[in-house]
């Protein structure tokens, strides 16, 4: 396998550039939204994928969902954190990418999303894609093209 530096751009896949999904933090459908909300604040993401007890992706959920679902009419209500699961209320309409998915795939993919969870044909969970990782490869190729060093 031919490492990074050797690939030019139309080379690089999805899966060169993904974080793989045991280094990726997630819930669980039927985690009460009281636990989505520890993993979120804990961990410092706005949002983390939600998988099924087999694995695999089913939504995604964030802060602001869950702020939202707690909203009262006068306070948030946070007790009801504890009665809300996961699944209630998560994202379903969400895009997805495959590991052989191009550099150029990935790169429209993050355009409206900080990231973008990356499975299999059978929806199991391989990663995730960061707008941070599309945008780091390319400033590796431009400073590639250019012959300058960066650090
Ligand atoms: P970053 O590229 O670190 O700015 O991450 C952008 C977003 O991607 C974060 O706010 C999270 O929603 C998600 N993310 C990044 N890394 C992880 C990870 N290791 N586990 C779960 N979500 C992540």
């Amino acid at each position: 396998m031919d490492s990074m530096e050797d690939k030019t751009m139309s080379q690089v896949t999805v899966k060169d550039l993904m974080i793989p999904s045991e280094k990726v933090a997630h819930v669980q459908t039927n985690n009460p939204l009281e636990h989505a909300l520890l993993v979120l604040v804990k961990t410092g993401y706005s949002a983390v994928p939600v998988l099924n007890s087999s694995y695999q992706l089913k939504g995604i959920i964030g802060k602001s969902i869950i702020l939202n679902e707690t909203l009262g009419l006068e306070r948030f209500e946070f007790e009801r954190l504890s009665e809300i699961t996961v699944e209630e209320v998560m994202d379903t309409d969400i895009p997805v990418l495959h590991e052989h998915h191009s550099y150029i795939d990935g790169l429209k993919a993050v355009i409206n999303d900080p990231f973008v969870c990356v499975v299999d044909n059978e929806q199991y969970f391989d990663g995730i894609l960061t707008r941070r990782a599309i945008l780091k490869q390319a400033r590796n190729n431009y400073y590639l093209a250019n012959q300058t060093t960066y650090q």
